[in-house]
């Protein structure tokens, strides 16, 4: 390792990382990919399963027609090419939780294939750059291809705690064995652990807008796996990789990678070589361990399953899948920049989930002044919730609230003081913006012209240096009194009528 932190930038210079990401996501299909096994979660140890699902001789499968179609759809989603017909493969290996002694997958004919996700553009080597910046400008995109997506079966999962014998023995729960699941592979365009992050980010949020899967990581419906390499920078071939699996969180990939990097520039800078391996990242200490030595693809002997046919997606059913496709969160957020004059980076908060940005479209489409909606957002929810640290899905101030406030701006009622006042108490008790503006009696802004005339004479009498000022041709004290009149009114008067009540007293 290098000793000081200038070791350490030469080293990083001297290096670039390569990395690809192999995601496995599981799809929410109601049975298994192919028997009619229920796919639950936390259903009792091995209660769902049955002769197909667990490999019992002669038992055949039977493709479910939605896994395909999710699949499909998901693949598209991520701009691949759809193969007409694609085969699926036995994948050999022996695992207790595997009692079939092969997994079906998908080999050389996958089902999809040259797909891509845009990330925005990596940080510069100097990290003056920031990724996740707020930097309300375009910021340019890089494409991460995707090799493939593929479709295969989950396996069972050994259970090596929890049990009274647990020290001894490791039990088996085959619940999830025949599971659906999509293999998503990119290719090694990954430059930076922060790339690898935002290309995950991008990825959930593809596959939860088309509602294939809920992504869920705790649960296993989402798992990634990391292949990471260095190389002298400038040089074409790919150093040895490292493999680092099952990792349960995108913050814990960008650590382990992090990690993983730092390590194989070490052994390098050592004069030592990187072994072709499997590591496990232990997140509690940072670091990741060797686990096995890695196994190369002709180790699993594949071969065409001989029970199944090959699959065949056609022209009809390709478009039938691409109708039932949402639109995705990079056109949304385009269209919404377009749509409500808002900034890119308030198109990107708003459509954090679909159903948040189906939320604020249907307010702002609701309301009188759409634009206006957008602005409330930006302006008034989205430094409270800062200020707060509370995320926007939890924000007390629903959309339909924004919309009904901006309504009442809109129509004169209250002012912009008021509104922020009421926002303050919505935050303050935690209610939505209609209630608390039931609770503090419907305020209105003054538009008693008698009250405001006593006012505007209290403040011009209050002045006489200001309006002699004015009187002899300054107009521009007008604004002074304006701000004088509504300070006295605390804020509840509107600034038209003081305006033009103003206007009409010193004529
Ligand atoms: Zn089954």
């Amino acid at each position: 390792m290098p000793t000081t932190t200038a070791d350490s930038i030469a080293a990083h210079t001297k290096y670039e990382p390569v990395i690809g990401l192999e995601v496995h996501v599981q799809l929410l299909t109601a049975t298994k990919i192919f028997c009619s096994c229920s796919t639950r979660f936390g259903a009792p140890p091995n209660s769902n399963v049955c002769p197909v699902c667990l490999g019992m001789p002669g038992a055949l499968p039977v493709l479910n027609k939605k896994v395909v179609e999710f699949a499909t759809r998901a693949a598209m989603a991520l701009q691949c090419r759809i193969n007409e017909t694609s085969i699926f493969a036995r994948k050999n290996y022996f695992y207790p939780d595997l009692p079939k002694g092969y997994q079906i997958s998908q080999y050389d004919k996958p089902l999809a294939e040259f797909g891509y996700i845009e990330i925005p553009a990596a940080k510069t080597a100097a990290g003056n750059q920031e990724l996740r910046t707020e930097n309300r400008e375009l910021r340019t995109a890089k494409k991460i291809g995707i090799t493939r997506v593929h479709l295969e079966e989950d396996a069972g999962k050994s259970l090596h705690e929890g049990f009274p014998d647990s020290d001894e023995k490791t039990a088996i729960d085959l619940n999830r064995t025949g599971v659906p699941l999509i293999e998503i592979v990119s290719e090694p365009d990954i430059a930076s652990p922060d790339e690898a992050y935002e290309y995950l980010t991008r990825l959930k949020e593809i596959i939860l807008y088309t509602g294939v899967s809920d992504c869920n990581m705790e649960e296993g419906s989402l798992r990634c796996d990391a292949n990471v390499s260095v190389r002298p920078r400038g040089r074409k071939e790919f150093g040895t990789k490292a493999e680092i699996k099952n990792v349960n969180s995108f913050r814990f990939i960008r650590e382990a990678l992090e990690y993983e990097i730092e390590r194989q520039i070490g052994v390098l800078e050592a004069g030592g070589k990187i072994t072709q391996e499997t590591r496990l990242y232990n997140a509690n200490e940072g670091k990741t361990y060797s686990m096995r030595s890695k196994e190369q693809a002709h180790d699993y002997r594949y071969f065409p399953e001989p029970d199944l046919l090959p699959l065949v997606v056609d022209e009809t059913w390709k478009a039938e899948i691409a109708r039932s496709l949402p639109e995705l969160p990079e056109a949304r957020r385009a269209r919404m920049v377009k749509d409500y004059g808002i900034t890119e980076y308030d198109a990107q908060v708003l459509t954090f989930s679909k159903s948040l940005a189906d939320q604020f479209e249907e307010a702002a489409k609701a309301a009188k002044n759409p634009k206006r909606v957008a602005n409330l957002v930006q302006s008034e929810l989205m430094g409270r919730l800062k200020a707060k640290g509370v995320e926007i899905e939890h924000s007390p101030i629903s959309m339909k609230g924004v919309a009904a406030s901006a309504d009442l701006v809109e129509a004169g009622t209250i002012s912009g003081k008021m509104l922020k006042e009421l926002y303050d108490l919505s935050f303050e008790r935690g209610k939505d913006f209609p209630v608390v503006y039931e609770e503090e009696g419907r305020p209105q802004q003054s538009t008693d012209t008698s009250a405001l005339e006593k006012m505007i004479d209290e403040v011009l009498a209050a002045n006489p240096k200001q309006l002699e000022q004015y009187r002899a041709g300054k107009t521009t004290m007008l604004g002074f009194f304006v701000g004088q009149v509504m300070k006295a009114s605390k804020g509840q008067a509107s600034p038209q009528i003081v305006n033009e009540l103003l206007a009409k007293k010193l004529s």
